[in-house]
């Protein structure tokens, strides 16, 4: 796993260099699900600082035994879909929440924020296809949304996630999460950080404007279960 990840950071600092932006600028995030709590051991033996996880029911008692264990002082991202039921226990572990991506999560998520000395950042997905099933807010919607999320004391608004979608036009799906976050800057200038970026794409995702990526198997190798 070392040389994977010394070969994806020379990846990073490589296409931050074509691009004219600063490695400090981009912070890598591990996706470590699906993978035992062990893999997280070795990635802060590694100098990984930030794990990313997608279901409270793995990412809770991971969080609880890396933190029973270690001392280092690291931080969990939030990355997956997030149900209101489970929205309590994910604060209490979670740093920063990137799948903000509906009325219901926000109101969830507002109330349980709501006594916090320190707001908890939170990204709005994007739903970068014409189909509203899928989650995320659309573009379109995202500046009223945002407005919503700003009336939330205990939650900090810090910018926009997206997913490429599979039929891998990464130009026009990294195109329009930068549109988007413009946007939303003019609404929070503060709100300037973009997730995007996976194993696969996360180097065009650098191109435009990425600040988090969040990469799994190029680092971890395949996942477990
Ligand atoms: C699993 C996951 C990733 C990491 O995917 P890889 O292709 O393994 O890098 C990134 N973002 C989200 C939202 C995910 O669910």
């Amino acid at each position: 796993m070392a040389e994977r990840l010394a070969d994806a950071q020379q990846k990073i600092s490589a296409a931050a260099e074509k691009c004219d932006r600063a490695n400090d600028d981009i912070k890598l995030i591990v996706v470590t699900k699906n993978h035992p709590t062990q893999l997280v051991f070795d990635l802060l033996d590694l100098g990984m600082r930030d794990f990313g996880e997608n279901r409270d029911q793995e990412a809770a008692p991971k969080a609880a035994e890396v933190r029973a264990a270690s001392t280092i002082e690291h931080h969990w991202h939030f990355i997956g879909q997030l149900q209101s039921n489970k929205v309590k226990s994910v604060v209490s572990y979670a740093s920063s929440i990137h799948s903000l991506d509906r009325q219901s999560l926000l109101d969830a998520l507002g109330k349980a924020t709501i006594e916090r000395e320190v707001p908890l950042d939170v990204f709005i997905q994007l739903n970068l296809t014409d189909d509203p099933g899928r989650g995320g807010i659309q573009p379109a919607n995202l500046r009223p949304f945002a407005e919503n999320v700003l009336t939330h004391p205990g939650l900090n608004l810090v910018g926009v996630m997206g997913v490429a979608a599979l039929d891998n036009n990464l130009e026009r799906d990294f195109g329009a999460i930068r549109a988007a976050s413009e946007s939303l800057r003019t609404l929070k200038p503060e709100a300037s950080l973009i997730s995007a970026g996976m194993s696969e794409d996360f180097e065009t995702a650098i191109a435009f404007g990425a600040t988090h990526l969040r990469i799994g198997s190029a680092i971890t190798g395949k996942r477990q279960y």
